[in-house]
């Protein structure tokens, strides 16, 4: 199981992401932001595909297995 929450990627709130591999997780994780942050939601769709690789990259890294 992989887990990504809010406050690891400094946002004020206690949602955590989980999935059986990094696909479900992301998938999740962007589900929430879209109903929860949706300032965080329209900047991430703006972003180029460089900058998405960036990001997913960097979000990786961040990533607890448990
Ligand atoms: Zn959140």
């Amino acid at each position: 199981m992989m887990e990504l929450s809010c406050r690891t990627l400094g946002l004020d709130c206690d949602y955590v992401a989980k999935g059986e591999n990094m696909d479900e997780l992301m998938k999740n994780g962007l589900e929430h932001t879209k109903t929860a942050h949706p300032e965080k939601y329209e900047e991430m769709m703006k972003m180029t595909e460089e900058e998405k690789q960036k990001m997913m990259a960097e979000m990786q890294t961040k990533v607890a297995k448990v």
